[in-house]
């Protein structure tokens, strides 16, 4: 099983191989899932004693297994959020898994965590944070979300200092954040304050604030909000909160500011929409995954802390055997969320930055906001259809009139089966809509067009 054989040989050649042909393919087909049953036909067991041979596990994988997962980089899947790796991305995701890197600490990972905070500290730049700011690549926005509240409640106790709050311990946020928010409120056992957004659907300082002083107003130690939570891109409809005001309202408040810029966050790097982002230099914490619009490989988010130091008092984990890697000052990306073990999940993104520099990102990420500025401007020129909002970011929501839940769900089923474009709906406030998200610099105006006839 160890060791390099003559099999190990082909099979080095056949996976290679594989990796290139599928690289290829322009478009890749966008493919469909299958049911168990069909599955189960098709590969049947899989896993023997004596094994399969890395050759038929490979056809297995090819022919059967892979059909049967959508493409999430075909230029038409434009739903939930796709993600667009670049090829170096890609390619050295390879490298990544033949390296055997342990990226939880200095000690063992050194060059791979040197590397992986020069991409961080390119994400703080773009977000304006001071020069102490540092953090970790994780797996999710959802698990990034948890590290940092679990650290700004951390934080946050620490000042109480055994006292307790008027209030329960709550976070804050607004009914359009995203669910992992709710997720982790129910993981810490902390209640969720929802927050109650404009008319335009952002979070602002001013109702904040009348949310705070419900709770009496004042610090922690009144209202017990320790963390808002603003969202820099929201999924559904990419709404960006009013961060400048909502900063303003959690420092007077005492509260930690958690900017979830997820999906949102990659439009930083976009001088067009850099305006909107206006406050986020004031985050305690800010997320954002390079595995949606920053065009990395699953799995890769970045969380970024003002003040590394906060997070690395609420996470480190401390063992006997653990001792040899906590040298002072040695930077453990272990230390700065919930995890131990951690592949370099940030190196492949760091190979695409360096590979082709910044302003290659920032030429991609404009490219697919001038697709959504489109898709916006098309859906008004059709009569048919009706703009939910003008889209913050690259999010395109909309209505198509007369149509109940069941036609959208028809439509988008018809699209799919043809193999022609992913778009599953959504809906708002009770109504079903029709979302378009586009992060994919492969997508199109004419793609986007397809799909809205599709609806006439
Ligand atoms: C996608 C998303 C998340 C969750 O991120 P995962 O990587 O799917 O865990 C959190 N917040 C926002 C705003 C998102 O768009």
């Amino acid at each position: 099983m160890h060791g390099w054989t003559e099999d190990t040989e082909q099979l080095a050649q056949a996976v290679l191989d594989y990796t290139r042909y599928r690289l290829h393919l322009d478009p890749v087909p966008l493919d469909g899932p299958a049911t168990p049953e069909e599955l189960a036909k098709a590969a049947g067991t899989t896993i023997t004693e004596g094994g399969l041979g890395g050759e038929e596990a490979l056809r297995l994988f090819t022919e059967v297994l892979a059909p049967a997962c959508l493409s999430i980089d075909n230029p038409r899947y434009l739903s939930f959020i796709p993600c667009a790796p670049t090829e170096a991305a890609t390619l050295f995701d390879l490298v990544v898994g033949a390296s055997s890197i342990y990226g939880g600490s200095w000690l063992e990972g050194a060059g791979a965590v040197y590397a992986e905070n020069q991409a961080l500290r390119w994400l703080a730049d773009l977000a304006g944070l001071p020069p102490g700011a540092g953090g970790v690549f994780v797996q999710g926005g959802t698990i990034a979300n948890l590290s940092a509240l679990v650290a700004a409640r951390h934080t946050a106790r620490r000042r109480l200092d055994g006292r307790q709050p008027a209030h329960a311990l709550a976070v804050a946020a607004s009914a359009e954040a995203h669910s992992s928010i709710q997720a982790a409120a129910a993981v810490m056992d902390v209640e969720l304050l929802l927050v109650e957004p404009d008319a335009q659907g952002r979070l602002t300082g001013e109702h904040l604030r009348a949310a705070l002083a419900s709770r009496g107003g004042g610090g922690v130690e009144t209202h017990g909000v320790f963390a808002v939570v603003a969202s820099a891109g929201t999924t559904n409809l990419g709404i960006v909160d009013d961060l400048a005001s909502v900063a303003e309202t959690a420092e007077e408040g005492g509260c930690w500011l958690h900017v979830d810029g997820a999906y949102g966050g990659a439009a930083l790097a976009a001088p067009s929409a850099r305006a909107r982002f206006a406050g986020i230099e004031r985050a305690d914490s800010f997320v954002v995954d390079p595995h949606k619009w920053l065009f990395a490989p699953f799995d890769c988010a970045a969380l970024l802390y003002r003040e590394p130091e906060l997070a690395r008092e609420a996470h480190a984990q401390h063992a006997g055997y653990l001792e040899p890697t906590q040298e002072a000052g040695a930077w453990n990306p272990s230390d700065y969320a919930v995890h131990l073990t951690r592949r370099a999940r940030g190196l492949p993104f760091w190979f695409s930055l360096a590979t082709y520099g910044t302003a290659a990102y920032t030429k991609a990420v404009e490219r697919t906001l001038a697709v959504a500025r489109h898709a916006a401007e098309a859906v008004t020129h059709r009569d048919y259809l009706e703009l939910l909002r003008p889209p913050d970011l690259s999010v395109v929501a909309f209505r198509r009139q007369g149509w109940s839940p069941s036609r959208y769900g028809e439509w988008s089923d018809r699209l799919l089966a043809a193999g022609v474009a992913f778009v599953v709906p959504s809906s708002h406030r009770g109504l079903p809509i029709a979302r378009l998200a586009v992060v994919n610099p492969r997508t199109t105006e004419a793609d986007i067009d397809i799909i809205l006839d599709s609806m006439a």
